[in-house]
């Protein structure tokens, strides 16, 4: 699958090169019609970044911390007339910020790659300049996705094979608050097919009976974020959440607790998705056998390569899998939304959150995620960064 994939891209380099564009008898369609024109093969890659504040709409609270904004680099890569974009969006409970990024970007010297189409080199190249930095490293993975989906004129999501009328609807997170805010919020999410509501903060049954006030028959998702100390509180609390129309509950204990977790899991009429645990993909590995599935983010797992490989590795273990994401811009929400058709659940509202996003791209359309047939990850620029 993977060399299949090279050899293609290769292939599409070569006919940009000499100017070649498919017939359309092939079955491509549209035709590669923007190689021709400005891809050569032997340009020079340059990176930019920038720091951006992203301002949330209410105040947002899970079962660790309550906050208003979220520190956010904006980055790009250009190469031969075209830009793509990436973006790292970097929550304060997590090591990374824009000055660990801006110290990790300082590093990188994507100039020497004369070729964005060498993907697998450059991005182990990006991988190996230091350990960790996994959103920073996924801010350069989406710009060269970004990049190289705008060469050959295609979004991602259709290279990968997928049929985007698979997208799955996204849920809209409500976070713990008080009853008459919980309600409100609910009211607000109305356009949204489901729900994922955060426990954790000690009034679990009067988060989920605030949220069924306004919407009794709406499936809903729970996270809870490692919240649930006790296994036994943790099973009784599932079975009384199934009868609520439960769909599935994200990180019920800590990770730490991996045999009372699987305890749980074996025994819970609801599938078990772990959360914190996952960041690349040798924590699929380590999640089989003691969840059910898993969520997949672009930030954790160090972008769209990551998350494609541990989405197949998670297909052929036969688990379920969630893509989830941080508070942030339609870019590297649209990104994760090019693996979408492929899931079983998405949780991509971090740009719905708020109130300056920078670009136009994924929609949600009747509750359902709406790809654009832009190329590269779907974004258009909508306002100064
Ligand atoms: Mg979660």
């Amino acid at each position: 699958m993977k060399h299949g994939r090279r050899d293609f891209l290769k292939k599409a380099g070569i006919l940009a090169a000499s100017g070649f564009v498919l017939p359309a008898a092939t079955g491509m369609n549209p035709p590669i019609k923007n190689i021709s024109k400005k891809y050569k093969g032997s340009g020079k890659m340059k990176l930019t970044y920038k720091e951006y504040e992203l301002q949330l709409k209410h105040v947002f609270t899970i079962s660790k911390n309550s906050r208003t904004t979220t520190p956010d680099m904006q980055v790009q890569i250009q190469y031969e007339g075209y830009t793509g974009y990436g973006e790292a969006a970097m929550p304060p409970y997590y090591p990374e910020n824009p000055e660990s990024a801006k110290r990790f970007y300082e590093q990188l010297d994507l100039g020497q790659f004369k070729d964005p189409f060498e993907m697998e080199k450059i991005l182990d190249y990006v991988d190996h300049i230091a350990p960790g930095n996994h959103f920073a490293k996924a801010s350069i993975d989406i710009a060269l996705h970004d990049l190289v989906g705008k060469i050959m004129g295609y979004p991602w999501y259709k290279i990968w094979g997928y049929d985007k009328t698979q997208a799955p609807p996204t849920s809209y997170t409500i976070g713990i608050d008080e009853p008459d805010m919980v309600k409100q919020k609910t009211r607000e999410a109305d356009r949204f097919k489901v729900l994922k509501v955060k426990l954790g903060g000690g009034n679990d049954r009067e988060m989920i009976n605030s949220v069924r006030a306004v919407a009794p028959e709406k499936p809903l998702y729970v996270d809870v974020n490692g919240g649930w100390k006790d296994k036994h509180q943790a099973l009784e609390m599932i079975h009384w959440l199934e009868e609520k129309g439960i769909v599935f509950v994200e990180q019920p204990m800590p990770d730490a607790r991996k045999e009372d977790i699987a305890w749980l899991s074996e025994k819970s009429p609801l599938p078990v998705i772990a959360d914190e645990s996952i960041q690349r993909l040798p924590s699929v590995m380590d999640a089989y056998q003691v969840y059910d599935g898993i969520n997949i983010k672009l930030m954790k797992c160090t972008g769209m390569r990551e998350a494609h490989k541990m989405l197949n590795l998670a297909r052929s273990l036969d688990m379920k899998v969630l893509m989830g994401c941080m508070v942030a811009s339609s870019c590297s929400i649209s990104a994760a939304a090019q693996l979408s058709p492929a899931i079983d659940w998405a949780d991509l509202d971090g740009n719905l959150l708020i109130s300056n996003d920078p670009f136009e791209g994924v929609l949600v359309e009747d509750g359902k995620l709406v790809l654009p047939e832009r190329p590269g990850i779907g974004v258009r620029q909508t306002s100064e960064i």
